[in-house]
């Protein structure tokens, strides 16, 4: 072969990365104190697009501080995140555009109490988006078809169970046509009996493609919907892997000692 000829290796580097390689979203070296309470820990991690990656881990593990920044709710300390292209992290980072991109459903909904289930849904996208007022309507009635509440439009939120209106939640932050949703626990304020329908939306979500991070206490959800799962311990991802390593052959100790205590 002829010496000066590239290597293959090297042909490879040297070809333009297109925005379908890319990771969604890329967390490098990412860390969070409070005061003198360091509760995010050099965290570095991807999700990759279409991905399920499930978070669980114990109680004061870090998990909802790590979510918030990755949506810049929290400011991170040090590391970086990217959303596909874009770093957030950086000192010129257009931060309102960019959490634009990014949904998030939390354990409490917060809809407007004295606004319709519709025009919860549709607000951000007159507000924030300009959409007009019709045209938001529109996608608001499509959102709420998506989970199932299209003919709760009118109400107002008071009306449906706690189910329904996370259901309604989830429609709100889809409406917006986020590049990735971010769930933290939006099952556990719910009666049992209620979650059951909040995860099967979520399971549609998942399995049609969106880019997801949940944290969840749902092992049963982590199993069946996640692509993978990480575990967090002290602020540190400590493990991370697909659900049947994570769950069937766990290396870390406290995920062990974890997962013992509640499946
Ligand atoms: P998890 O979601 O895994 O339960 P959190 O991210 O909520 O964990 O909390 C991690 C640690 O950070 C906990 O010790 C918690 O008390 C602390 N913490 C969270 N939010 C704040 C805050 N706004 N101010 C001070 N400490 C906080
Ligand atoms: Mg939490």
């Amino acid at each position: 072969p002829n010496p000066v000829a590239p290597l293959p290796e090297a042909k490879t580097e040297a070809a333009p990365r297109t925005p379908d390689d890319l990771a969604a979203l890329q967390v490098k070296g990412l860390s969070k104190s409070y005061g003198s309470n360091t509760v995010v820990r050099e965290v570095t991690l991807d999700v990759q697009r279409g991905e399920t990656l499930c978070v669980i881990g114990p109680s004061g593990s870090g998990k909802s501080t790590l979510l918030k920044c990755l949506n810049l709710l929290e400011i991170p300390d040090c590391g970086e995140i990217w959303l596909g292209e874009t770093c957030l992290t950086a000192p010129d980072a257009d931060v309102d555009a960019a959490r634009s991109r990014v949904g998030m459903v939390f354990q409490h909904f917060n809809l407007f109490p004295h606004m319709s289930v519709e025009r919860n849904v549709s607000l951000a996208l007159t507000s924030v988006k300009g959409m007009g007022r019709e045209q938001a309507r529109a996608t608001a009635r499509r959102r709420l078809e998506e989970v199932g509440l299209a003919a709760f439009a009118e109400q107002r939120p008071s009306r449906l169970s706690g189910g329904q209106q996370q259901r309604v939640a989830i429609a709100r932050a889809l409406a917006m046509e986020p590049e990735v949703m971010l769930f933290d626990e939006a099952t556990s304020a719910l009666d049992p009996e209620l979650v059951k329908d909040v995860l099967a939306v979520m399971r549609d979500l998942a399995s049609g493609g969106m880019t997801m991070a949940v944290v969840t206490h749902e092992m049963g959800f982590a199993r069946e919907a996640a692509d993978r799962v990480a575990f967090m311990c002290d602020g540190r991802l400590a493990e991370i892997g697909t659900p049947d390593r994570i769950f069937e052959s766990a290396e870390h100790p406290r995920l062990r000692q974890f997962l013992s205590q509640i499946l």
